[in-house]
C-alpha cells in the first residue's frame, strides 16, 4: 500500500455484492487503491443465498438477448469484454467444483460460499481495504471534484466513486433505495422500477378455480409481450410460481394477456387426434393425465376446457370440440392480479437509466469519477445466471477505468 493517509484511496465503491466486488478485484489488480463500503456485517449475502446456496453464478449461453432494458444494446459491449469463461477460469483456479444444471447454468457443486471466500481472496490479493457493518452518513462531493463518504467508520475520500448497491430486491438480505436516490441527486434520471423474476398472484375466481392445486407442478411454455419461456409452472396458495412464470413475469405488466401453452412441444389438436384415434373410448381428463398432473388435467376439464365438464368417451367429441379443446390447451389464459412483489422477488427491474452512462466504462456522463454497476443500473437479466454474469461484467468494465 501506498504511504498516503489511511481514509485516502484511488477508488470507493458502495456495496459488497457481486457487481461492487469484481469492480474492486479488478481496480486492486490495476494496483489502484480500492475501499469497498458495505452496511451489511457480511459482504455477498445473496451471494451466499442465490441458486439455492449453490450460486448459479453465470451461464454459458449469456447473449445482450438475455437482458432487458430500456436500451437494449447498452449491455453489449461490457459482457463482450468479459465472458462467462472468464468467470470460470477464476472458479477453476480456486478449485471451486461446478457443474451445469440446464440450459447452460453453472452451479456449484458444494456451497454458494466458496464463490463469496473466492472474490475475498480476491480482493485480499488485490489488495482491496473492504469495510462491513459501514453506514453511509452522508456523501460528499467535493471541490476538486473527488467523493467523500461520511460513515459510520470515518470518512473515506476517493477521486472514482462506483455505485453498486444493487436493486430493492429482498429488502431483508440490505436491499435499499441507495443507489437510486444518489443518482437522482446527481442529475441522473431513474426508470420506474418493479419486481423481476417473481411469483405472480391471482385473485378472486382466478384463485378460487385453482383452488387444492398448490404444490402441483407441469411443464408449461408461458407467453407474455412476445416473449416465451418453456420450463416448469408451479401452483401456490396466492398463485403460481416456478422457472417459466419468474422468467415470463419480468414481461409481465398488470393487464397484460398471459398465456400457457399446457402441451408444450406438442400440437395440442394433432394429439388429440391421435389420442381419439388409439384410445377411443377414454375421457379427455385420463388421456390428459398422461401428460400433466392427474389433479390439473381434472380441474382443467371441469373448468376451462370446453364440453369437457361432463366425462364421456373422447370419440363423442366432432373436430370442432376438439379444435375448440385444442385452442385453449395450447393457449390457456392465466389471468394474473399482481406479483409477490420485492420481497420474494430475486431481481429488480428498471433502475439508472444506462442514457447517463458509458457502455464501455460505466461511467456517468455527467458526473466525472461517478460509475453505477450491477443491479442498480437499467439492466436485467433472465434466471439462469444471468444477472450474475451482468454484475461482473459491469464490475469489470468499471474496474478497469475507475
Ligand atoms: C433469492 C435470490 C436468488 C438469486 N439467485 C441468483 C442466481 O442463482 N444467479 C444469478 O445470476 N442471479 C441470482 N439472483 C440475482 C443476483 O443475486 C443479483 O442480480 C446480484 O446479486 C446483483 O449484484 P449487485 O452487486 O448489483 O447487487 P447485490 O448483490 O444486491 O449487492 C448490493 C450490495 O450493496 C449493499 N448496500 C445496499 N445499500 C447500501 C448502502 N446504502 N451502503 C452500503 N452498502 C449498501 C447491500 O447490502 C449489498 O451487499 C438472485 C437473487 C435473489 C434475491
Amino acid at each position: 500500500m501506498s504511504g498516503a493517509s489511511p481514509d485516502t484511496h484511488d477508488v470507493l465503491v458502495v456495496g459488497g455484492g457481486a457487481a461492487g466486488l469484481m469492480c474492486a478485484i479488478t481496480a486492486g489488480q490495476r494496483g489502484r487503491r480500492v475501499c469497498v463500503v458495505e452496511h451489511a456485517n457480511r459482504v455477498g449475502k445473496k451471494i451466499l443465498m442465490s441458486g439455492g446456496g449453490r450460486c448459479n453464478f453465470t451461464n454459458t449461453g449469456t447473449t445482450p438477448a438475455n437482458y432487458l432494458s430500456a436500451n437494449p444494446h447498452f449491455c453489449k459491449s461490457a459482457l463482450a469484454r468479459y465472458t462467462p469463461w472468464q468467470f470460470i477460469e477464476m472458479v477453476e483456479r480456486h478449485r471451486i467444483a461446478y457443474h451445469e444444471k440446464e440450459l447452460g447454468q453453472l452451479f456449484c457443486d458444494v456451497s454458494s460460499k466458496l464463490i463469496v471466500r473466492m472474490l475475498l481472496d480476491e480482493c485480499e490479493a488485490a489488495g482491496v481495504q473492504v469495510e462491513t457493518s459501514c453506514s453511509i452518513e452522508q456523501v460528499v462531493h467535493d471541490d476538486d471534484g473527488g467523493f467523500t463518504l461520511r460513515t459510520t467508520r470515518g470518512a473515506f475520500t476517493a477521486p472514482s466513486l462506483v455505485v453498486a448497491s444493487g436493486g430493492l430486491s429482498i429488502p431483508s438480505m440490505g436491499a435499499t433505495g441507495f443507489g437510486y436516490e444518489l443518482a437522482q441527486r446527481f442529475g441522473h434520471a431513474v426508470l420506474p422500477t418493479r419486481a423481476g423474476l417473481v411469483p405472480l398472484t391471482l385473485s378472486g375466481k382466478h384463485l378460487d378455480r385453482m383452488e387444492g392445486l398448490s404444490g402441483v407442478a407441469l411443464p408449461v411454455t408461458a407467453s407474455c409481450n412476445g416473449q416465451a419461456f418453456s420450463n416448469a409452472m408451479l401452483v401456490t396458495h396466492r398463485g403460481v410460481s416456478g422457472p417459466s412464470i419468474l422468467q415470463v413475469s419480468s414481461y409481465w405488466q398488470p393487464g397484460d394477456a398471459l398465456y400457457l401453452d399446457l402441451l408444450p412441444g406438442r400440437d395440442a389438436l394433432d394429439w388429440l387426434q391421435a389420442q381419439q384415434r388409439e384410445r377411443p373410448a377414454a375421457e379427455l381428463k385420463t388421456v390428459l393425465a398422461d401428460v400433466m398432473p392427474r389433479r390439473f388435467a381434472q380441474r382443467l376439464c371441469e373448468v376451462w376446457l370446453p364440453g369437457a365438464a361432463t366425462p364421456r368417451p373422447l370419440r363423442q367429441f366432432n373436430l370442432p370440440q376438439l379444435r375448440a379443446i385444442a385452442a385453449v390447451l395450447a393457449q390457456w389464459p392465466l389471468v394474473a392480479s399482481g406479483t409477490e412483489g420485492y420481497r420474494t422477488a430475486e431481481v429488480t427491474l428498471g433502475g439508472v437509466d444506462t442514457d447517463g452512462l458509458s457502455s464501455s466504462t460505466m461511467a456517468s456522463r455527467q458526473v466525472p469519477g461517478l460509475y453505477f454497476i450491477g443491479e442498480v443500473v437499467d439492466v436485467t437479466g433472465w434466471l439462469g445466471g444471468y444477472n450474475f454474469q451482468w454484475a461482473w461484467a459491469s464490475g469489470h468494465a468499471a474496474g478497469l477505468a475507475a
